[in-house]
């Protein structure tokens, strides 16, 4: 007798490190955050941007910066055919910038205001708030003036987010970093504190110290972070105009009463910002829900105008990790469905078209056509926490009648077809009340 040729254990695929399905259970709490956003982002005259989810590589090498962390150690790389060098977008401000100008956006009028929202990768060592496929709202104004009240109505956007999905104990941080006038004495500043510390830095600022001093102040490593104490401070290196900028916005975030705090170390980890730069963090949760800053030199650095600008992005997997941390109750939970069931053949066949007429009346309904018997179907519209079931049998397919039954009392009627919505948005009000 032949044997058997033995069978192999087919291995599933895994998703890549880092990156996470988001499953149907999960959706609910995603388009809450999303909506939220919309509604603010229209009320703000915000437009809705999409940019593609590759760009040249090279966009983020010229304005993220070299020497940043993101380009240096993050970027997920593709050489296409032809040689050509792209990359997963690591955030979408480079990519917004790159489309203002590409698209001629400038002649839409000032302030251009644009709101994103998708997917971003960094190649990061994954942990808790960290991914390397993670989901972010992007809020920008690109305008003709570096005007401060814009950088107050990004903060105060941001906070209205965070308030409209019930997320409490929240602070923003922001500092200035100066502009190019101002900035470059302020570097050197640091480079000579730094550089009697050099034999205490971690590898990495080593490099930093040469490359992109402001981000030492950034480090987490345990050796590096205590020496940010008595590092000079930037609000002191400011320009008359910087200082005045700044200035400016503290006076607006005070008239919207927000709930901010001066933070002289928070540089932000990407190159091109300039003067503003902010953090949203909460209390007793590790990680920022989200930055941004002024970006006026970034339009110009890609090709296009002066066009100063200011934006930030919010982390949609930090904003879901503390509306559970808060445990905050978004009334999530959707409203149970009718339930369809049928008996036999012939209302199995006319079910589909009963359900049509439901979606014409604009009533919800659930079924499991599959599943053969009455039991069956039943326990569905149990697990479901349907309230009002619809029994369509042999008979009531011969009498175009149907059996509306209240699953929690077991109270039922039998009602004409020609009848069906009216009746059952009867019943339903009934139930509801
Ligand atoms: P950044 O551009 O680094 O300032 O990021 C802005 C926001 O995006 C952060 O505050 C986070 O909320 C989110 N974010 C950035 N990187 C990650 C990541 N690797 N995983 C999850 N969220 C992230």
């Amino acid at each position: 007798m032949p044997t058997k040729p033995k069978t192999q254990k087919i291995q599933p695929v895994q998703r890549p490190k880092g990156m996470h399905d988001i499953l149907p259970h999960e959706q609910p709490i995603w388009e809450k955050i999303k909506k939220n956003a919309r509604d603010i982002a229209e009320f703000y005259n915000f437009s809705p941007i999409e940019i593609p989810l590759l760009e040249r590589m090279e966009l983020f090498e010229r304005s993220v910066g070299e020497g940043t962390d993101v380009i240096e150690k993050q970027m997920f790389t593709i050489v296409a055919k032809g040689n050509e060098k792209l990359a997963l977008r690591p955030e979408a401000t480079a990519g917004i910038a790159r489309a203002f100008i590409e698209n001629g956006m400038s002649q839409l009028g000032s302030p251009l205001k644009l709101y994103l929202e998708g997917p971003m990768f960094r190649y990061e060592q994954p942990q808790a708030g960290r991914y390397r496929e993670f989901h972010q709202l992007n809020f920008e104004i690109l305008s003709n003036e570096s005007d401060p009240i814009y950088d107050a109505q990004l903060m105060l956007v941001f906070t209205r987010l965070l308030e409209s999905l019930k997320i409490k104990n929240i602070t923003i941080k922001v500092n200035s970093i100066g502009c190019k006038n101002c900035r470059p004495g302020y570097r050197r500043k640091l480079q000579t504190y730094y550089k009697q510390k050099k034999s205490q830095l971690c590898k990495d600022c080593l490099r930093r110290l040469e490359t992109n001093p402001l981000r030492l102040l950034d480090c987490k490593e345990e050796q590096c972070a205590p020496l940010k104490a008595d590092a000079p401070i930037i609000v002191d290196e400011l320009c008359t105009s910087c200082r005045n900028h700044f200035k400016s916005v503290l006076d607006y975030l005070e008239e919207l009463k927000l709930p901010y705090a001066l933070d002289h170390r928070l540089v932000r980890g990407l190159d091109y910002y300039s003067r503003t730069v902010f953090e949203i963090v909460v209390e007793g949760y590790g990680q920022a829900l989200g930055g941004g800053g002024r970006y006026d030199y970034l339009v110009e650095l890609l090709g296009g105008k002066n066009v100063p600008a200011v934006g930030f992005a919010a982390g949609m997997e930090r904003i879901i990790d503390v509306i559970r941390l808060q445990e905050i109750n978004l009334g999530l939970r959707e409203k149970p469905k009718i339930f369809l069931i049928y008996i036999g053949d012939l209302a199995k066949k006319r079910s589909l078209l009963l359900i049509e007429e439901m979606r014409r009346n604009h009533i919800d309904v659930a079924e499991s056509l599959g599943k053969e018997s009455l039991n069956a179907q039943l326990r569905v519209a149990d697990k479901l926490g349907s309230p009002l079931a619809l029994i369509f049998g042999q008979k009531e397919a011969f009498e175009e009648s149907i059996i509306i039954r209240d699953l929690k009392t077991g109270a039922q009627e039998t009602i004409p077809l020609a009848k069906l919505a009216e009746s059952v948005k009867k019943k339903l009000k009934e139930v509801d009340a």
